[in-house]
């Protein structure tokens, strides 16, 4: 726990840092790496990592942005834990699970969270076509994209072998299947 307490430090010292120079944030998206099924039980997660997302949205009074790019996050567990807490989340931006009637029933739960993804940075994205990245990004827009508070965006970071085309290819999507009002057959 010591040594999770000087990370907490470093982290806070270098969002003072930021924060002096840009100017306060909107919100803050925060990596909860811990929080996956196949690495530690919830209230190891919590206790090595939890608590100090709780206490950095308290201390900073920002809402979050919840990033996981974990195989089995516990999403619903984490925000019902944070809400407890009095913090606002803002978003999630998270890959799996990749069923996207999952995050049909999680908007339907959480309808004021704004899910930010839909791209498989390590799917279509990095081996797909052109067309394979359309269809994705169609998919996504017509699950979830009717009632707004959708951020068509990677899940974690782009690999390197992306390619230019497939970039491009989200950008087309957007604008041709992303205008309101959503109307995909
Ligand atoms: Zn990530």
């Amino acid at each position: 726990m010591e040594l999770c307490e000087k990370i907490y430090a470093s982290q806070w010292n270098y969002y003072e840092a930021y924060r002096d120079i840009a100017g306060p944030p909107v919100g803050a998206l925060q990596c909860s790496y811990a929080f996956n099924q196949h690495m530690l039980s919830f209230d190891d997660a919590w206790k090595f990592e939890g608590q100090f997302i709780a206490r950095f949205a308290k201390e900073s009074g920002l809402p979050l942005i919840i990033h996981n790019c974990g195989f089995k996050p516990y999403h619903i567990e984490l925000i019902e834990k944070l809400q407890q807490e009095g913090i606002q989340i803002q978003a999630v931006n998270a890959s799996h699970p990749l069923d996207i009637d999952w995050w049909v029933e999680f908007r339907k739960k959480y309808p004021e969270i704004t899910i930010m993804g839909g791209l498989h940075v390590s799917a279509e994205m990095e081996n797909g076509t052109p067309q394979d990245v359309e269809n994705r990004v169609k998919e996504v827009i017509k699950k979830l994209g009717g009632t707004g508070r959708l951020v068509i965006t990677p899940t974690c970071c782009m690999p390197w072998r992306v390619p230019l085309s497939n970039i491009k290819a989200v950008v087309e999507a957007v604008e041709k299947f992303g205008a309101y009002p959503i109307n995909i057959d």
